[in-house]
């Protein structure tokens, strides 16, 4: 079998065969990942909703063009939606008939007046049985030990309270919420974080949300990109991942230079 190469794929030590092999593995991998619906999702999500970077939230809510996909690693993200995937099979086999867990169930935290304004998703887990949330997340080792040292942060909270408020319009009481912490690396050894439903969290995130939409409108950054920077970024703010991070970039309409090289 023979396979063709893509330029500029290998590293210095892959050679030959290997190295084609390598790359047709990542060409796939990656085309097929950012293909997947869950790539292609434009609305705010529940688990972007507490990102602590305003404009990250300001490009997502305008839809802002993304820094090219061919510039990202997705496998890190494939990692995550694997475990996930294995989770809801052990549950949906442990429970069949969903009396005791809800699986993967699609909650509306809120329902807006335009589809962009509803936040809607699928919630990990829920356990009626002591009606707690929970929500799956697939971290390295050196995240792990800061979330155990210093808990899960403000995203993650409000994540795991939105999908709380989601139960509760879909009907259910739901009294906690937790998050499940899986390691990335081979030994099972997770952190779990509880904490009780706090809807007022879930209340101010989405307040938060609408003001920042309430400034989009007002001063319209895609006609005066000089006011992108009323859009502030966060010493929290998670660059590696965001899809407008462009290293660099002095045209925050072109791409976000990140935190650490912002004003
Ligand atoms: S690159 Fe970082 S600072 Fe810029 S929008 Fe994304 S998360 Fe915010």
């Amino acid at each position: 079998m023979t396979f063709t190469q893509p330029a500029g794929t290998t590293t210095a030590h892959e050679t030959g065969a290997g190295a084609a092999i390598a790359a047709m593995i990542r060409t796939l991998v990656i085309d097929t990942a950012n293909n997947a619906p869950r790539s292609r999702q434009r609305r705010i999500g529940p688990s972007e909703v507490g990102n602590p970077c305003t404009r990250a939230l300001a490009y997502k809510t305008l839809d802002w063009p993304e820094v090219p996909v061919a510039d990202r690693d997705p496998w890190a993200s494939i990692q995550g939606t694997a475990v996930h995937a294995w989770m809801a099979e052990l549950f949906e086999k442990r429970d069949p008939k969903g009396e005791r867990y809800l699986v993967e169930k699609r909650v509306t935290v809120r329902q807006g007046y335009t589809y962009d304004s509803t936040i809607a998703g699928s919630a990990d887990l829920y356990d009626r049985a002591s009606g707690m949330v929970i929500d799956w997340k697939i971290t390295g080792i050196t995240s792990l030990q800061k979330y155990r040292r210093h808990g899960p942060g403000d995203q993650y909270r409000i994540q795991a309270n939105l999908y709380g408020l989601g139960m509760e319009n879909a009907g259910e009481k739901p009294k906690r919420v937790a998050i499940v912490f899986l390691p990335r690396h081979h030994v099972l050894e997770p952190y779990v974080w509880v904490d009780d439903y706090r809807r007022d969290v879930a209340e101010q995130a989405l307040a938060r949300l609408d003001a920042i939409r309430e400034l989009i409108y007002k001063v319209d950054p895609e006609k005066n990109p000089h006011l992108w920077q009323l859009f502030p970024t966060s010493p929290q703010a998670k660059c590696f991942f965001c899809p407008w991070h462009k290293p660099h970039s002095t045209d925050l309409g072109e791409g976000c230079p990140g935190a650490t090289q912002s004003s």
